[in-house]
């Protein structure tokens, strides 16, 4: 893979037709570091956010050694691509065929579940193993994240009690694990799960050995400024702390967002200006899904060779993507110079998390190249971090 010193590199040197993925390898391997280093318990990758082999290796490299899987592609990918990894099996809801392979040819022993009916189906798919862990997902609120997750997964509150109870018998080691939305602008949303969390192990008196606060946290976009992580990291370490569950019981987390957003970014051209509005080269179907669907804003900054044509002001854009479609509209909005035209190429910034992981290829829109840049992300929670590791460079290399 071709590296660049920055964006404006990359478009004097290609003068791309087509969108460009930047990837940012220092990036991923300080925020793994940072978890490995500084959450007081075990960081599981939630690999939804981003699944690339790359990132997957660099993220090994920097110290997570567990994955957060959600699907039998994703169990597959993983394991194909790490095979010392431990693997997490964090869905709810599975097929009794996915389990088993999962289970027999992936060596998968952690699952999640939040009914009766698929541990009974986990109990068939693995014969009665004896060497499960066993998490169940409780349903707490979403009322702190930008994005909830509140409504399909989770035990009903009443249900709680007699699951931990029944996976209690069947499990070797068991947990509790929730999701407390993505995006949790607050430490808070941590504290008051965990007070669902003790009530589920007092009424349902179990052991408890495992406590999995999932993921949720936050990156920084504009108009969403998070506290630092380590007020998250505080708060969950202090609540973890006072659970009624016994001194050897292990807290996990499992970023996605926090781990991989500041990883790529996108090179987009503006094929067409309307007033405010930009016709660009990707969109809602490409790597701009969240800034379609969920009106997400994204940093953004116009390259050009020579920085003076940026000391103009700033007019608020809206963006149209590539295809035929109208929902191909993401509002923003986007402030870029008020002179921006056609031909003109836009660095779109923080699009490692759920942007480029959910690209298709509809109405026949090609994704450019993948390439390396060593500039730092268009804006970080890692400031105190070193971010340039000599290690993680001759990655291009190795690529
Ligand atoms: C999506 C998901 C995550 C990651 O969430 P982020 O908000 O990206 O940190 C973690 N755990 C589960 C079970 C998920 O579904």
């Amino acid at each position: 893979m071709y590296s660049y010193p920055d964006a404006s590199s990359v478009v004097a040197a290609l003068r791309p037709d087509e969108s460009v993925t930047l990837i940012r390898p220092h990036a991923a391997q300080r925020a793994a570091r940072f978890f490995a280093e500084k959450f007081p318990g075990k960081s599981l990758y939630a690999v939804k956010a981003n699944p690339s082999p790359d990132l997957l290796q660099i993220l090994w490299e920097s110290g997570i050694t567990h994955f957060d899987v959600a699907s039998i592609g994703e169990v597959r990918l993983v394991r194909q691509v790490l095979p010392q990894a431990t693997l997490c099996f964090m869905h709810p809801v599975k097929s009794e065929r996915t389990i088993a392979e999962a289970y027999f040819q992936h060596g998968v022993r952690t699952f999640s579940l939040d009914t009766h009916e698929e541990l009974a189906k986990i109990a068939r798919a693995t014969k009665n193993a004896d060497d499960l862990e066993l998490c169940v997902r409780i349903r707490v609120s979403s009322e702190h994240a930008k994005l909830s997750l509140a409504a399909k997964f989770g035990a009903e509150p009443e249900d709680v009690a007699s699951l931990l109870m029944a996976t209690r018998q069947l499990a070797d080691g068991l947990g509790i694990c929730f999701h407390v939305g993505s995006q949790a602008m607050t430490p808070q949303a941590y504290a008051d799960a965990m007070e669902y969390v003790r009530a589920a192990i007092l009424e349902a008196s179990v052991t408890v050995d495992i406590v999995d606060i999932g993921g949720g946290f936050p990156s920084v976009y504009p108009g969403m400024e998070p506290p630092a992580l380590e007020s998250y990291f505080k708060i969950i370490d202090d609540t973890f702390e006072d659970l009624p569950i016994s001194y050897s019981a292990e807290l996990w987390c499992e970023p996605g967002r926090a781990i991989c957003a500041e990883y790529a970014s996108l090179i987009v051209k503006v094929e067409k200006r309307r007033g405010s509005e930009l016709y660009i080269n990707d969109g809602a179907y490409g790597a701009l899904f969240d800034a379609a669907h969920v009106a997400w804003r994204f940093p953004v900054e116009r390259l050009s060779e020579s920085q003076d044509t940026d000391t103009t002001d700033k007019t608020a854009f809206s963006f149209y993507g590539p295809t035929c479609d109208d929902l191909d509209h993401m509002a923003g909005p986007f402030l870029l110079p008020d002179n921006i035209a056609a031909d003109d190429y836009i660095e779109i910034g923080m699009l490692g998390a759920y942007g480029c992981a959910m690209r298709t290829g509809f109405n026949g829109i090609q994704t450019g190249e993948t390439v390396i840049v060593e500039d730092q992300p268009m804006a970080t929670l890692y400031d105190a971090m070193p971010a340039n590791d000599a290690n993680v460079l001759p990655f291009a290399a190795k690529a």
